[in-house]
This record gives C-alpha cells, sequence and structure tokens, in this order.
C-alpha cells in the first residue's frame, strides 16, 4: 500500500525560513525534500561543470537560468518510483511553474498546496545577515541580500498569483519562532 502522490510547494522571500520549516513537514509528511538552492550550493562545493557555471551567479544573487534548474528537477523526479515531494526554493519565475505543471501532469501528480511564508523585509534582512554568520554563505552579504530581494520581488512574487488562481495557495505568517511558525503551517496543510 502507498500513501499515493503529495506535492507541496515552498513560496516566500530570501531568509523567510522555507528551508527549515519544509524540512519539517518534509519528515513528518514522508516527503523528499528537493531545494535546488542546496542542490547548487552542493554542485559549487563538489566544484562540478554546473558548480563552476553556477557559482558567480548565485554570488550575484541572481537567478540560474530555467533550463539548468529544470535539469536538475526533471532528475530529482526521475528518481522517485512515487511523487512525494516538498520544494524549497522551487519554482521561482512563471516559466519554472508552468514546466513543474507540465512534468507533475505527466506523473498525475498535481500541486497539493502551496505555502506562502510571509515575513517583513526589514526581518528578511536581519535573518540572512545572522545566518551569514553562523552558515558563512557567500551570498548572505547586504549587498547581495538586496539584490535577491528585488529578484524575489520581479521575478517570484508573480507566482502568488499563480497558485492563488488555481486555489491552492496558503498564506502563513513567517515570523515568530520556528516552531510557532511551524504549527501555522500544520493548521492549513
Ligand atoms: P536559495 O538557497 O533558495 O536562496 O538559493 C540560493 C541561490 O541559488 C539563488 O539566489 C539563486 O542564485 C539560485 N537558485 C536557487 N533556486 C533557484 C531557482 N529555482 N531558480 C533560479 N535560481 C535558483
Amino acid at each position: 500500500m502507498t500513501a499515493g502522490p503529495m506535492v507541496i510547494v515552498f513560496l516566500g522571500p530570501p531568509g523567510a525560513g522555507k528551508g527549515t520549516q519544509a524540512a519539517r513537514l518534509a519528515a513528518d509528511l514522508s516527503l523528499v525534500k528537493i531545494s535546488t538552492g542546496d542542490i547548487l550550493r552542493d554542485h559549487v562545493a563538489r566544484g562540478t561543470e554546473l558548480g563552476r557555471k553556477v557559482a558567480p551567479i548565485m554570488e550575484r544573487g541572481e537567478l540560474v537560468p530555467d533550463e539548468l534548474i529544470l535539469a536538475i528537477i526533471r532528475e530529482e523526479l526521475s528518481r522517485m518510483k512515487e511523487v512525494r515531494a516538498i520544494f524549497d526554493g522551487f519554482p521561482r519565475t512563471t516559466r519554472q511553474a508552468e514546466a513543474l505543471d507540465e512534468l507533475l501532469a505527466e506523473l498525475r501528480a498535481p500541486v497539493n498546496a502551496t505555502v506562502l511564508l510571509e515575513v517583513p523585509e526589514e526581518e528578511l534582512i536581519r535573518r540572512m545577515l545572522k545566518r551569514a554568520e553562523l552558515e558563512g554563505r557567500a551570498d548572505d552579504n547586504e549587498e547581495t541580500i538586496r539584490r535577491r530581494l528585488e529578484v524575489y520581488r520581479q521575478q517570484t512574487q508573480p507566482l502568488i498569483d499563480y497558485y492563488s488562481a488555481r486555489g491552492v495557495l496558503k498564506r502563513v505568517d513567517g515570523v515568530g519562532d520556528p516552531g510557532q511558525v511551524y504549527c501555522r503551517i500544520r493548521e492549513v496543510i
């Protein structure tokens, strides 16, 4: 017996807590967390061809080309016998969202829910600067953080309407301690 396909998308600006919350939800619901940011950072750390290509883009806080991201997603999905996934940091553009819908339609596993974590901008900057001290991420410096927030507003924020129109958007207040935020997520999932 299987639990059936399930797909959850985490949406929200950088620093909103998507990675932390997605990891916890994935563990509780037996889903595989697919974080394109983590996958790319792993390529950079290993010095692969893809890693060398994307490192300067990530350091500037820009988005990696859709085709490279979609190749990663196709590979991740092809490894699953049954699609039970949480996407963290993907999709980030309308093109990516449309491609994901097409891939999922083939697999008969539509997006069940999109969790939008809402956090005010000053709080996001504060969190990312703190993360810079703890994790030393190359893109967690003030200049790049501002660029990433701008890129989010321009390219990713339109996905709020995209998923809202499909009736799957769940808005969650992302301010507070991680446990509190997780409780709010469980109220809507
Ligand atoms: P994240 O850890 O999700 O904040 O991603 C870190 C960086 O990786 C981003 O600033 C982008 O340069 C790149 N990246 C991650 N996911 C994507 C995506 N879905 N589309 C394009 N670029 C991405």
